[in-house]
């Protein structure tokens, strides 16, 4: 498609930036919202009343220093039990703590 490159490379010669996809930008402010602080990454256990419990067990992909996974980019494929956080998922994930910010996102928009 020789006329989109070329609009394309028009905005970036000139100085703008093509605008990112719609779809882009959701992902990156949902991205944005997360404090980084690394609890939604321990292991969690469940007592004999099916109530949560947190652990101070890492995964082994975090840095717990920085509170950042190590592998983020690749994480689906490199830790099975990993689970990507979606708007469509966060109400049903019981174990979130509560401090999550999507979580707490989830229970104010009632979403
Ligand atoms: S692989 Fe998943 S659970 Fe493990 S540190 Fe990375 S984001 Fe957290
Ligand atoms: S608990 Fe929530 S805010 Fe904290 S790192 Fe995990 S997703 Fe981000």
């Amino acid at each position: 498609m020789p006329e989109t490159l070329n609009v394309e490379t028009k905005k970036i010669k000139s100085g703008s930036t093509p605008d990112l996809a719609p779809e882009q930008k959701i992902l990156d402010e949902w991205e944005q919202r997360c404090h980084r602080c690394g609890l939604c990454c321990f292991e969690k256990g469940i007592d004999g009343k099916g109530r949560i419990i947190e652990t101070e067990v890492p995964c082994r992909h975090l840095d717990i220093h920085t509170r950042l996974c190590r592998v983020y980019k690749n994480r689906q494929q490199i830790e099975s039990d990993c689970i990507k956080l979606t708007p469509e998922i966060i109400s049903q994930l019981k174990w979130l703590p509560k401090s999550c910010a999507y979580h707490k996102k989830s229970e104010d928009t009632g979403s």
